[in-house]
């Protein structure tokens, strides 16, 4: 059985996910809408890993007896100047993710709940993975420095993964 404190957090996990989906669906829109196909198809896939993040936290939730509650989806950015201001919104928000993590193993910790501690883990290892491929990508355009050619070899290098 889960904790009502623990139920809560993973629940406000869930629409954190959630939101991130909605969030890298807009920006791969955003793509679109720019002509650059390969980071749109990078972000959609991207929403897609967020949609699957809340539905493994779905899961657990109904595995512990738990009921998982759909809160609403706040309204996410629809526009950005440059490309590197998405990955720069990325790694912020992904660091956002990674404390929210921290913060639920800690209260797990706390309530000796360690089967949530070991569930945590895997998002814990996934958020190191996702802050270093949004750092990486802040890094590769910072590089670029707006050259519209350094734009287009990263669009086509995004739209193969
Ligand atoms: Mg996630």
């Amino acid at each position: 059985m889960l904790s009502k404190k623990v139920e809560e957090a993973l629940n406000a996990q869930v629409n954190a996910e959630l939101w991130s989906a909605y969030y890298y669906l807009s920006m791969s829109a955003h793509f679109t809408d720019a002509g650059l196909n390969g980071f749109a198809h990078w972000f959609r896939k991207q929403a897609r890993e967020e949609q699957d993040h809340a539905m493994k936290l779905y899961d657990y939730i109904h595995a512990r007896n738990g009921k998982v509650l759909f809160a609403a989806v706040a309204q996410v950015p629809s526009s950005w100047t440059t490309p590197l201001s998405v990955f720069e919104d990325t790694l912020t928000h992904e660091k956002k993710v990674t404390a929210m993590i921290h913060k639920i193993v800690a209260l797990a910790t706390e309530e000796k709940d360690y089967a949530t501690v070991s569930f945590l883990n895997w998002f814990v290892d996934e958020q190191v993975e996702e802050e270093a491929t949004a750092l990486g990508y802040v890094e590769a355009l910072k590089f670029i420095d707006g050259d519209k050619i350094g734009v287009y070899m990263l669009n086509n290098e995004l739209g193969s993964k």
